[in-house]
């Protein structure tokens, strides 16, 4: 398929690249760059560019006979979110909105949507099923759920057809060491963890202890880049061979504490993580934790790397080798 993925550059979105490049897919990359990285595309053609820019949006879709898009490109931090909502709401529905304008008007009819739980909210029920009702608690969520609900209207009425995947958390990073998680600043816990353990910063800082959790951290559920990679695959080709619109939640079903994972990563260094005991993040909901028994039964989605310690163990692999990012 000749596919444009927009936020190539970036994490999630290098490593769906690189998946998609091992299918011989033909992918063209839209990047601003202002938080993607030139080194992280390997061999295929990076634009530097906006999604909001529809003209140019237009140029790729013609030249390259684009069948298919992959929308990564957006702001994806829940505190800068509730900081700053203005960008959220530019960047992630303007644009989106934008986009998908120059996409019908190409006749460009098939798109994989990057989305996200934080579009649930506080849960009231765990695991979180696809049809957990949506009330976000931070402008991160509230614009991803306002794209996915434009989605909606569009297939109606202009035969859009999607598939929305909602990432729980994204971590760890390519297990063969090519590319990996390299964010400024970083803002992450898993990074931001080894980076703690080696001393590049004094101490990570617990965002609450408070939670009505098992030992009052925020729980979440760690789900490996390069298995949300191949998710991406098997949407493309579903949508390929005429699947209708979809939702799927993408995660390993297992929910670990800020404790938890903190733990698990000092094993995988073996030093000890300095920690100290913060406030709650706002915009932060106590336990995220998905159901992604859909995904499994409809595209035979399966994670490879579910095991927590597994998957701190790739992050460490890209950290210990590349302790300046892509820069190095
Ligand atoms: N977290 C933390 N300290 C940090 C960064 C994150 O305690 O320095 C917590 C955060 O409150 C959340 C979890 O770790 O409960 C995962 O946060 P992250 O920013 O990695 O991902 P998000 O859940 O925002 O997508």
């Amino acid at each position: 398929m000749n596919l444009l993925v927009t936020g190539g550059a970036g994490y999630i979105g290098s490593h769906t690249v690189l998946e998609l490049a091992t299918r011989e897919h033909r992918v063209v990359v839209l990047d601003n760059l202002t938080k993607g990285h030139r080194a992280a595309v390997r061999g295929v053609e990076l634009v530097h560019g906006d999604t909001g820019d529809t003209g140019l949006l237009k140029d790729i879709f013609r030249k390259h006979n684009i069948e298919a898009v992959v929308h990564f490109a957006a702001s994806s931090l829940v505190g800068e979110s509730v900081r700053q909502p203005a960008d959220y709401y530019h960047n992630n529905v303007v644009k989106g909105l934008a986009m998908l304008d120059a996409m019908v008007e190409s006749d460009v009819r098939r798109l994989v949507f990057s989305s996200t739980a934080a579009v649930y909210g506080e849960p009231v029920e765990i695991p979180i099923p696809e049809e957990h009702p949506t009330a976000p608690t931070n402008p991160y969520g509230a614009t991803k759920l306002a794209l996915e609900e434009a989605m909606r209207w569009y297939d109606q009425a202009y035969g859009l057809r999607y598939a929305t995947l909602r990432y729980f958390n994204a971590a760890g990073a390519d297990p063969a060491g090519e590319i990996g998680e390299d964010h400024d600043p970083e803002t992450h816990l898993i990074p931001l963890a080894l980076n703690s353990a080696v001393g590049l910063i004094p101490h990570l800082e617990v965002f609450g202890a408070d939670y009505p959790t098992p030992d009052g951290t925020c729980v979440r559920d760690y789900i490996h880049v390069s298995d949300l990679a191949v998710a991406h695959v098997l949407a493309l080709d579903a949508l390929a061979g005429g699947a209708a619109s979809s939702v799927y939640n993408l995660g390993n079903g297992n929910g670990y504490s800020v404790l938890e994972v903190i733990k698990a990563a000092e094993e995988v260094v073996g030093k000890p993580i300095n920690i100290k005991y913060g406030p709650r993040r706002p915009g932060d909901p106590a336990a995220l934790v998905a159901g992604s028994r859909k995904i499994m039964d409809e595209l035979g989605w399966r994670p490879r790397f579910a095991d927590l310690k597994t998957v701190i163990e790739t992050a460490w692999r890209w950290h210990s080798s590349h302790p300046a990012g892509f820069d190095k």
